[in-house]
């Protein structure tokens, strides 16, 4: 098998483009580093594709959906059933060198591998998922069925957070119905990518239906305006997600835009106490708080602002480390630039006047003092016009506002424009049910700190999380990476000769 990915010892390895179905050395001119966020180390050397092959990679993918669109469902549902277990087997080595590229601890990123490998075991079932549907005798004699048929060429462009997982939402579910597809992973952490196209080769996927191209804004840019690409599946930040979303739909393509989040949790005084606040804490700071369903804003209702003290505590117990060392509950966060951007926004924070209940900003790890480290920080007294409440801070910081009741609680999460996801946490099923109801966010968990849907369901994260109408895997992204026909169909019988001409609409 030819090999993607730049090796982890080797001193400066460059990472390769997938083109045709060949691992290819790009001839670009501009190239960055990715380097390890805990020692600094420079992994391997990521190029910026040139416009040429960034069209050679649209072209493959162009060429390769003649033949593979009529591919039969069960073969390519095989090239799943492979993947999964190639995923599966190799699930320990794509774990390591995402750690090392991400930073996030090891266990963490089998969590990332493992939601991805969830929706490839769910494009297994792409049998029933692309189904069409038939009503007989809509008319007299006529019949009307609907067939999904895959659209094209697609195109993925995703966040350093998930390296794994997100790729995994985008490629297997767009092919599986039956697309070729052009990947843009991001820049920052590029080799876990490449390690699942080298698996997805391995697993049958044939030349030009999965193409790699890397790069940054030029590439994005000419993936979003490439008149051979049919749809746009990007996620990512709020405002690169916008201009995403703009530039493809004004090219005429589909798109979907998962973007940025501010994700509240809300505690009522009757929660379990010490399930609620671990739940909390974990979801606040598990992966240094670089997740998009993340809870970054704690809300405590009436009494519960006494439970301050303890969800400081329970904070301190945290060990912030290397991803790769045993224990470690959160690793660095991504880049230099990341970390100096969330120092800015707690220094923002304290500038506007909230407490800073647990100060981060200090924290040296023994043995990794370059690493991007940032202790857990926790600011209560928080008033919704504070930079720190209206800004994705994307670090480990947690954000507490007291309020006296639920409605409030609703009230001021409804009035955010970030959806992504909410959670509440109560032992009254009352209050989860207004909760649910009343609550204009896409993805609640009630007692469950980050809901993301499992993919037999859909990722609904809404409002200004999200552009466009259809999630990114479950049944709504079968839509997405496919089009409807309807047919109506009516067959003469040979000896009829009664009837004559019809000058209406209707049919009978
Ligand atoms: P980002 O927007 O900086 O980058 C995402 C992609 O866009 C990358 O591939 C990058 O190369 C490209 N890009 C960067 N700048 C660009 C520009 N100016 N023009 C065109 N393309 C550009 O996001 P990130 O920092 O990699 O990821 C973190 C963000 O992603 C957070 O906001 C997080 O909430 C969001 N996210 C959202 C979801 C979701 O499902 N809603 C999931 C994961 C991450």
């Amino acid at each position: 098998m030819n090999t993607a990915s730049a090796q982890l010892n080797e001193a400066v390895a460059t990472v390769k483009l997938l083109i045709d179905g060949r691992f290819v050395e790009s001839a670009a001119g501009e190239w960055q580093d990715v380097v390890n966020p805990a020692t600094q180390k420079v992994l391997a050397r990521v190029p910026f594709a040139t416009d040429a092959e960034i069209a050679a990679a649209v072209a493959s993918a162009k060429a390769a959906f003649k033949t593979w669109k009529n591919t039969p469902l069960a073969a390519r549902a095989r090239i799943m059933l492979r993947l999964q277990a190639l995923v599966r087997e190799n699930m320990g080595r794509i774990a390591k060198t995402l750690t090392a590229e991400q930073g996030k601890t090891l266990a963490d990123a089998e969590g990332d591998v493992f939601r991805g490998l969830e929706v490839v075991e769910h494009a297994c079932s792409i049998g029933t998922l692309q189904l069409g549907e038939f009503a007989e005798n809509v008319a007299g004699g006529v019949d009307t069925y609907t067939i999904r048929q895959p659209i094209g060429v697609c195109a993925g462009i995703t966040p350093f957070n998930f390296p794994a997982m997100i790729p995994l939402w985008m490629f297997p579910m767009a092919i599986v119905c039956g697309n070729t597809f052009v990947l843009k992973p991001s820049e920052q952490d590029p080799l876990t990518p490449m390690l699942l196209a080298e698996l997805a080769l391995e697993a049958g996927v044939p030349p030009g239906v999965l193409n790699i191209i890397h790069g940054g804004k030029r590439a994005v840019d000419a993936i979003c305006t490439h008149p051979d690409i049919a749809a746009v599946s990007f996620v990512g930040s709020t405002a690169v997600g916008t201009h995403v979303y703009q530039l493809t739909s004004q090219h005429g393509k589909r798109v979907q835009s998962m973007m940025g989040a501010k994700n509240h949790a809300v505690v009522m005084p009757d929660a379990n106490k010490e399930q609620s606040l671990n739940a909390i804490v974990g979801a606040t700071f598990g992966a240094a708080g670089q997740r998009c369903m993340a809870t970054s804003v704690t809300v405590l209702v009436g009494e519960t602002k006494r439970w301050i003290p303890d969800i400081v505590a329970k904070a301190k117990t945290l060990k912030v480390n290397a991803g790769t060392e045993a224990g470690t509950d959160l690793g660095p966060v991504i880049s230099k630039n990341a970390k100096n951007r969330i120092l800015g926004l707690i220094d923002d924070g304290i500038k506007e006047g909230a407490k800073l209940e647990l100060d981060g900003r200090a924290l040296k790890v023994g043995g990794y003092e370059q690493g991007n480290f940032i202790g857990p920080t926790i600011f209560s007294g928080v008033k919704p016009n504070m930079k720190i409440y209206t800004t994705e801070i994307f670090g480990p910081v947690m954000v507490i506002i007291t309020v006296d009741s639920l409605d409030q609680a609703i009230r001021l999460t409804n009035d955010n424009p970030f959806c992504n996801g909410t959670g509440i946490f109560t032992q009254s099923g009352a209050a989860a049910r207004k909760f649910q109801n009343e609550i204009d966010v896409g993805q609640i968990g009630i007692n469950v700190p980050i809901p993301v849907p499992v993919p037999i369901f859909s990722f609904t994260g809404s409002r200004g999380s999200k552009l466009g109408d259809l999630g990114p895997y479950g049944k709504q992204v079968v839509q997405f990476y496919t089009q409807t026909k309807t047919v109506t169909t009516r067959w003469f019988d040979d000896a009829a000769t009664t009837g004559g001409v019809n000058t209406t609409i209707s049919l009978k």
